[in-house]
Order: structure tokens, then C-alpha cells, then sequence
């Protein structure tokens, strides 16, 4: 059997990053934690103390070397219901690990997969492995469904990530706390690729070509929607699963939207219900690419095969009778949603998620094979991109870090 290669800290990783995180960290060293709570079987205060256990708070790396910090935690035992429990303790229920590094794992997981936390974690003097991480993480997407999930015939589906973020159902809730906020929805989905999907994908296709058959158009991947709130820039919800988008899914993801000033979607048929929540729009790009399949005159330009800058200039002046057509209609119904220049303020196209190519795709980075997994990072990467203080190369504070009260104890301490 070959052994793991020892681990240690890059000698490039300036001091200054895994110093002074070691050096706190072993300022826990066998610490004792012992204040009293009340038992959180029955909520009794008729408890005595039972025994004193050591827990292992986390492994640091001192000079090539694996350093278990460890410290004591009093346990309790409540007369009531005759359970034994933890005092007071920065611990989690249920996991090995101390909260602060739990919560680190977690915030790393939205803006990285798994297997690079190892290194990050590596670079700051910490030992923990990807599993854990992963672990870590799948146990916040359990925790997050307890608390905010949306159900379908008692089945889980979606997340509310306003429950998340604000404690509210929807945006009908939210509008009474924040009135002046202006609540303009999007909707939209993608499928990114299971693991090992793509490679399988070229292969059965390489085969359907050589037997003359019809080729498949997609691997088969996920479906993940979201509902978002394009000036508020705030993720409102989210499903993920492995079947179709459809009118279900739909009915799910638009839920938290209810009492939206709008919602515009791609047009998917699955959408057909979206007035039941708040006023439908249709998303002008997907509108314009619906259009030019019946389009004769595109038709018969192709057909002619004219070069492409004159069909471009065709489909872009197309696009600015559509859009003018549009301001037209919207100046009446949304007149607040209009500048001092005459600029529509609000989401007309469902470019907001995609931002060129889809955010949270690009966050994700790898492909999963797990519908855990791949939850738990994308729950994290929209709370991620809701809560933030820096965009585009300045410093902005988001509306969901300004009244969001979301920290990740809410949620694992549910
Ligand atoms: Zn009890």
C-alpha cells in the first residue's frame, strides 16, 4: 500500500496568511466550555452535570506536522426526559469539527468546488479533506430544506431563499417590510450536464451518425431554475432535480415570487401559469429567436444565403421595433419603472440570471454527479450572489446584506 503524501503548507504561501490563523487557532487549545442551557430535547431546566468529554476542535499543520486542537465540553444531563447534552459550545450537532471551520467550509463552497477547499484550507496552515467539505456542505443543503423548502405533495422541491434570507414566504411579505423597493422577477432555467453525461453524449452520438440515426441535441444534466429579482439583484428561489422543467416545477419556483410587480420568463410552456402570480412578460431575446424561426423574410434571406452582416443588420432592427414597441407598452403599464431619461429600469429579457452565460454555471465550475452536491453549491453561490458588498470592481452594498439577517447558524442551528 502506498502511503498519502505528506502534506504541508507550499513554501510560495506567504506567512501572513497561515500564521496568525495558526496561531488563534491554538489559542483554543483545552479550552473548557461548560455554561449551562436549557435541554434541547424538552426545553427543561431541571439538569444536572453529568461528565466532561473532549472534542476535537480542528488539525492544524505546524512544521509539516498534523496538530489536533482539542478542548472540553461539560455534558448535561436533564432529569425530565432523562437525555444527556452539550453546554454552551461552538459546535454544531452532529458534526466532528468546530463551528468556525464549518462555516468556512461553507463559505468557501460558494465560490469553489470541493476538491480546491482542500488546498485553500491547506494554504491557511488547516488540515481537512474534500469529503469532509462536501459532507459539510451536503448537511447544510438537509438543514436549509427543514427550513425553507418548498413542498409538492410532501415532496421537497425547491428552496425559498427568501425564508433564507428574509423570513418572509414571499414577496407579497417582503413588500410590507421594504415598501419602496421596486420587485421586478425573473424566471428562467438551464441544464447543466451530469458527470460523465458529455463524454457519454459524443459517444452515442458518434455511434447514431455512423447508423444514420438522428442525433441527441443535449447530454443529460440537471435541470436548475431560479426566480430572481433583477434590481435588487436578490435570488428569491431555486430547484434543482434530474427530470424535465414543467408546469409543477414552475408552480414551485414562482411561489416566493407571488406579489412580484412582474415576472419575465423565457415563454416555456411550463410558465403559461405565471399570471397567477404577478404580471407575465415574456423575455424580448427568447421572443425575437421564437419569431425568426416563422420568420419569411429571414427565411428566405437564409435560403439565399445573404451574408451574415446583412442578416445581422436584419434581426437587429427587428429587435428595435420589438423593443421600442415594447418601451411603448410598458411606459403604460409600470410608469414608476422609468428614469428622468426615459430608461425602463426593470428586467425585460432573462439576462439578468444568464449575465452573458449563466453565473451560477460558471461558479460551479465541474460537473456533479450528485443532486446533493450540486444543490448544496448552488444554494451557496445564490446566496452568495445576493449577499455582497463588492461588484464590478467597486465597493456596493447589496439590499440582502443590508436587511438580510441569513447567517449559516440560522440555518445549521435549526
Ligand atoms: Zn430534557
Amino acid at each position: 500500500m502506498r502511503l498519502p503524501n505528506k502534506k504541508q503548507v507550499n513554501k510560495l504561501t506567504p506567512e501572513v496568511l497561515y500564521c496568525p490563523i495558526i496561531e488563534y487557532l491554538l489559542g483554543f487549545m483545552n479550552d473548557y466550555y461548560n455554561e449551562f442551557k436549557e435541554c434541547p430535547h424538552c426545553k427543561s431546566t431541571d439538569c444536572k452535570k453529568h461528565n466532561t468529554i473532549e472534542k476535537l476542535f480542528c488539525k492544524v499543520i505546524v512544521n509539516g506536522k498534523f496538530v489536533d486542537i482539542t478542548v472540553y465540553v461539560q455534558v448535561y444531563y436533564c432529569n425530565k426526559c432523562k437525555k444527556t447534552y452539550f453546554a454552551k459550545s461552538p459546535f454544531y450537532e452532529g458534526i466532528m469539527y468546530c463551528q468556525p471551520i464549518v462555516d468556512l467550509c461553507l463559505y468557501f463552497s460558494a465560490k469553489n468546488p470541493y476538491n480546491r477547499i482542500e488546498n485553500r484550507f491547506l494554504e491557511m496552515g488547516i488540515q481537512i479533506d474534500r469529503d469532509t467539505v462536501r459532507n459539510y456542505a451536503i448537511k447544510f443543503e438537509s438543514k436549509i430544506k427543514e427550513y425553507a423548502s418548498i413542498k409538492c405533495f410532501d415532496k421537497d422541491v425547491g428552496i425559498n431563499l427568501l425564508k433564507v434570507m428574509f423570513d418572509v414566504n414571499n414577496v407579497q411579505e417582503l413588500r410590507k417590510k421594504y415598501p419602496h423597493e421596486k420587485y421586478d422577477g425573473v424566471a428562467d432555467e438551464t441544464y447543466p450536464a451530469i458527470k460523465g453525461a458529455k463524454k457519454k453524449f459524443k459517444e452515442e452520438n458518434r455511434i447514431k451518425k455512423m447508423k444514420k440515426e438522428k442525433p441527441l441535441n443535449y447530454p443529460t444534466g440537471f435541470t436548475l431554475a431560479v426566480g430572481y429579482f433583477a434590481m435588487l439583484k436578490l435570488y428569491a428561489s431555486l430547484l434543482i432535480n434530474k427530470m424535465p422543467f414543467n408546469l409543477m416545477f414552475s408552480s414551485v419556483l414562482l411561489l416566493p415570487m407571488l406579489g412580484a410587480d412582474f415576472i419575465t420568463t423565457d415563454g416555456h410552456l411550463a410558465y403559461n401559469i405565471t399570471n397567477k402570480f404577478a404580471r407575465h412578460l415574456r423575455c424580448l431575446f427568447h421572443r425575437l429567436k421564437n419569431l425568426s424561426k416563422k420568420d419569411k423574410i429571414l427565411i428566405k434571406m437564409k435560403k439565399e444565403k445573404q451574408p451574415i452582416d446583412n442578416i445581422k443588420e436584419y434581426l437587429s432592427n427587428k429587435y428595435k421595433d420589438l423593443f421600442e414597441n415594447k418601451i411603448k407598452e410598458l411606459k403604460k403599464k409600470f410608469p414608476e419603472y422609468f428614469n428622468s431619461e426615459g430608461s425602463f429600469l426593470g428586467a425585460i429579457t432573462s439576462n439578468s440570471i444568464e449575465g452573458g452565460n449563466w453565473r451560477i454555471k460558471f461558479e460551479l465550475r465541474t460537473a456533479y454527479s450528485v443532486k446533493e452536491s450540486i444543490t448544496a453549491r448552488t444554494i451557496l453561490i445564490c446566496l452568495n450572489d445576493s449577499i455582497f458588498t463588492y461588484r464590478k470592481g467597486r465597493p456596493i452594498e447589496s439590499f440582502a446584506h443590508k436587511h438580510s439577517n441569513f447567517t449559516f447558524e440560522k440555518i445549521m442551528k435549526t
